[in-house]
């Protein structure tokens, strides 16, 4: 998987993949914020002090039958300009802001993979072939 993935398939941004750990029918996609893209959730401002981070796990689509997670570690910053101690807000609202998406998934549990399978498989022929 890749940052570029998180974009195009769950919708998030400003946030870099790290790696991906199954165990226990579970695949959990651990993920960590951009540098330089945290900012206050009151102000807006950028002068921040970092006051630790509590690792969260979101529940997402699932990938054939085995459950997905996020795993984020949620920063905690203090804000020099409105002095505010506050959890970044940003992944909650990019979760909020795909609900509907992802929700529909549920009443509607239908997948892209055979397509997926079939363009795979063509484009591996084609390269096998050598543009022939
Ligand atoms: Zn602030």
């Amino acid at each position: 998987m890749s940052t570029s993935l998180l974009y195009h398939g769950f919708g998030i941004q400003g946030y870099h993949y790290v790696r991906t750990t199954c165990n226990d029918g579970q695949v959990i996609f651990s993920i960590k914020p951009a540098p330089f893209s945290l900012c206050c959730p009151i102000c807006g401002g950028k002068d921040l002090k970092h006051r630790g981070t509590i690792t969260r796990m979101f529940k997402t689509v699932p990938i054939g039958a085995k459950a997905v997670f996020i795993q984020l570690p949620v920063q905690r910053v203090q804000c020099l300009c409105c002095n505010a101690i506050r959890q970044l807000k940003k992944f909650a609202n990019t979760l909020a802001s795909h609900a509907f998406g992802i929700l529909n998934h549920y009443d509607y549990p239908i997948s892209t993979g055979p397509l997926e399978v079939t363009n795979n498989k063509i484009k591996t022929l084609q390269r096998q072939a050598y543009g022939f």
